[in-house]
């Protein structure tokens, strides 16, 4: 009922943007949720902007002797929980404002979790299918030393994010290594095991994604055995994911990828398809399936939607053909504001990427826990932390949702700034 909604709902910053500009994005909800916790402005002041942000340009010797220079970003959310922590991103269109967001969402996720981290988020702007692996190479380690001033163990911790993978985080360790003179391996998490990486770390993020849309499905009565569902990407999160629902029972009808889509109303051969995918690089004409174009995964009939691409997928076009019940944001910002408003009207239940898809990093802070320690768990003991992490997180987030009465973003939202302010709080910043 309208007379219902209080007045800062109605003309509530999230519902008055259009913006696909995902750090406008963040600072509305931020904003929201300053709102929604009645809580002074100054929290919002603080946290509207990032502590720091650094633009490098990074020069980088090509296979055919000539100089090419990247330019690349390392953006500080925060430090008030712990070091900054967040990972690093090779693609085309990064640019300063995606940058700022991402590092923004990970405050709210390690805040969301319970971990001892800031955000932080770096990215490059390059096509790395463009580059030969020595020039990969020789751009990931330029990157790290342009930014080193600003990172450490103590102070700022990256991570693997889209087109970056464990083999990056080893030639990253290896720079890091060689400037400081000794081996620091709780400099940088996602790194191969051999160099300190933990058990459990390269399918965290996956994992966390299906332990949250086990949970969702626990609260809306939805058995997942033989659930159907659609995956927008096959990239680490989205084929992690793919495989433990899967193992689940969960039919999964459809995936695409950047080349194309594929589409089987019986259900997919996972496992079949991830090593057809290790040869071919994509899911396209994997046997046994018909071609899908790629816009049509959204309208199709299934209960769990995984967006695990990248940002502004769920629009204002996309979102009104969805007819899942559940929408789960493996990906980063997925949904643009107006998109999100449509997912309400229609009631579909989503589980926010800054909860949903936090396994990531909770297991990124168990491989420093470990590093730092010097002792190493098994991968038992790391995916049940893993679960107990995200269930006590997806709870509290949950419980909110029901108390005030909010959607589950705005909930995630308020779960996480009212413990990034409750840490203001305690330092003294704000009353
Ligand atoms: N890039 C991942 C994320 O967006 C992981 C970050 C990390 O492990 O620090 O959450």
């Amino acid at each position: 009922m309208m007379n219902d909604v209080p007045e800062s709902k109605v003309e509530s910053p999230i519902t008055a943007n259009t913006s696909e500009n995902p750090y406008e994005i963040v600072k509305s909800l931020l904003k929201e949720s300053v709102m929604a916790l009645q809580l002074n402005e100054d929290v919002y002041r603080i946290l509207e902007k990032p502590i720091r942000v650094l633009e490098v340009s990074i020069p980088v010797r090509m296979d055919d002797g000539s100089i090419k220079s990247f330019t690349g970003y390392r953006s500080q959310h925060s430090d008030i929980l712990g070091p900054a922590k967040g990972g690093i991103r090779f693609h085309p269109n990064v640019n300063i404002d995606e940058v700022k967001a991402l590092s923004m969402w990970m405050s709210l996720k390690s805040a969301i979790l319970g971990l001892p981290f800031g955000g932080g988020k770096g990215g490059v702007i390059v096509d790395p299918r463009q580059l030969s692996e020595c020039e990969l190479e020789n751009l990931s380690r330029g990157y790290i030393r342009a930014i080193t001033p600003i990172i450490g163990p103590e102070k700022d911790i990256p991570a693997p994010d889209v087109n970056t993978n464990p083999q990056i985080m080893g030639w990253m360790l290896d720079e890091y290594d060689r400037l400081r003179g000794y081996n620091v391996p709780g400099f940088i998490t996602g790194k191969p095991i051999i160099v300190g990486g933990s058990q459990g770390r390269v399918e965290a993020t996956g994992r966390g994604v299906v332990i949250s849309i086990a949970e969702a499905a626990k609260k809306l009565n939805i058995p997942l055995q033989g659930a159907t569902a659609a995956i927008q990407g096959f990239g680490n999160v989205g084929s992690m994911t793919a495989k433990f629902l899967h193992q689940l029972g969960v039919k999964i009808v459809a995936i695409t990828d950047i080349k194309g889509g594929i589409y089987n109303e019986n259900g997919i051969d996972i496992p079949a398809l991830q090593q057809f995918v290790s040869n071919t690089k994509s899911v396209v004409d994997f046997p046994g399936t018909n071609n899908l174009e790629s816009e049509q995964l959204f309208s199709l009939p299934v209960d769990i939607l995984i967006p695990a691409a990248l940002e502004n997928q769920i629009t204002t076009e996309t979102a009104p053909q969805i007819q899942a019940k559940i929408l789960a944001e493996a990906a980063n910002g997925p949904t643009t504001p107006d998109g999100d408003r449509i997912l309400n009207e229609k009631g579909i239940f989503v589980i926010p990427d800054i909860l949903c898809n936090s396994g990531g990093v909770t297991v990124s802070y168990f491989e420093w826990v470990q590093n730092n320690m010097g002792y190493y768990w098994k991968e038992e003991e790391v995916n049940a932390k893993l679960e107990e992490k995200m269930i006590h997180a997806f709870e509290d987030v949950h419980k909110m949702h029901q108390e005030k009465q909010v959607n589950m973003r705005e909930a995630a939202y308020i779960v996480g700034v009212g413990r990034i302010a409750e840490a203001y709080k305690a330092r003294g910043w704000i009353k």
